[in-house]
């Protein structure tokens, strides 16, 4: 286990509400706990099951399935529910945000999520959208752990008119996650992760549902055979299918564009395949094995083999 970030480390809000214990609800709970980032952690989820779950792995300090009771003195609410829910906690919460608050989600989509809250939130919280860049293919509370947002960005999508106060503070309280911190539009935020997750998502359920399917190919030879690369793709088809739908359906615009380009793209590589250009081949080939340097040198993965990862390090979302 990693040790406190910073010894010297404050309290940064009173009274922290976590509505939705999964994945990322749970190692939130768990940085907030270690870091001492509030007096007092409520946590809020659908059902009596995963609350009694939260509870025995005693990530906070009251539990209840209303959000409603969650939020009642909250200085910072954050929503970690798929973003098709977003629309239905905002009704919940609405009611009970203390004057001031921060609202906040982690939702994939930043777009939807404002639609679906924006219009039920009260004039007198600071509402300010929010997805931190850090993920693993696990669901529920078990699958946190505190170390998951560390040297991970957060991107942070204010809308306009945000107070500068709030922004800072809710900016503070991620790099007191471990996080590193970054501010976009909305709508660019849906375009960039389009492409760096939506689509790779999508590529990698497309691929594994082939394989699925091919009558040539026995499933056990999948299965025997998949460590020359489709064991890769796996990982990420093995992501939680609710959250995953709720991206697809809520991200529509910007993968429905990112799966144009990629098509066209793949027409392209079909074409030289076809016709035996191998420089074209080459070309791209080595234009990809630059970005991935770029990527160990961002810091962003270990340059190690096992596709860059290692036990206990988890790759991005
Ligand atoms: P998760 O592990 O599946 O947990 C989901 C949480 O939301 C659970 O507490 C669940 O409650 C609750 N929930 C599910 N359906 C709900 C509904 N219809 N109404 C109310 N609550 C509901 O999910 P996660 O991976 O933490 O993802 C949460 C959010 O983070 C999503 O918006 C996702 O886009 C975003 N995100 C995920 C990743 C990732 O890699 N997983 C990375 C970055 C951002 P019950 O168990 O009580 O039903």
């Amino acid at each position: 286990m990693r040790k406190r970030l910073d010894s010297m480390q404050t309290i940064i809000f009173d009274k922290i509400a976590l509505i939705g214990i999964g994945l990322i609800g749970s190692s939130l709970a768990r940085v907030i706990r270690r870091e001492g980032l509030a007096r007092h952690l409520a946590i809020a989820t659908r059902s009596s099951e995963t609350l009694e779950q939260a509870h025995h792995l005693d990530l906070g300090d009251s539990y209840t399935t209303s959000n409603a009771e969650a939020v009642r003195d909250a200085d910072l609410v954050i929503a970690s529910v798929p973003v098709g829910t977003s629309e239905s906690v905002a009704r919940d919460i609405a009611g009970d945000l203390k004057e001031g608050a921060i609202v906040t989600d982690v939702g994939s989509t930043k777009g939807s999520v404002i639609e679906q809250m924006r219009p039920h939130l009260p004039s007198h919280v600071h509402f300010i959208p929010g997805h931190p860049i850090a993920g693993t293919e696990r669901s529920g509370p078990d699958a946190g752990f505190a170390e998951l947002f560390e040297g991970r960005w957060c991107i942070l999508t204010p809308l306009e008119g945000t107070d500068a106060d709030a922004m800072a503070r809710l900016a503070a309280f991620w790099r007191a996650c471990g996080s590193d911190v970054d501010s976009m539009d909305p709508v660019h935020h849906d375009m960039v992760l389009a492409m760096v997750s939506h689509l790779p998502h999508l590529i990698a359920y497309n691929i594994v549902g082939t394989a699925d399917d091919l009558e040539t190919v026995t499933k056990s030879e999948v299965i025997k055979y998949s460590a020359s690369g489709f064991r890769d793709f796996t990982r990420l088809a093995a992501s939680d299918p609710t959250m995953w739908r709720d991206v697809c359906l809520h991200n529509k615009d910007a993968i429905l564009e990112m799966l144009a380009r990629f098509s066209e793209d793949l027409a392209s590589l079909q074409r030289a395949i076809r016709w035996g250009d191998g420089d074209k081949l080459f070309d791209l080939f080595n234009r990809t094995r630059a970005i991935r340097r770029s990527i160990i040198e961002a810091g962003q993965d270990v340059d190690v083999p096992d596709f860059g990862r290692q036990a206990g390090k988890a790759p991005a979302e």
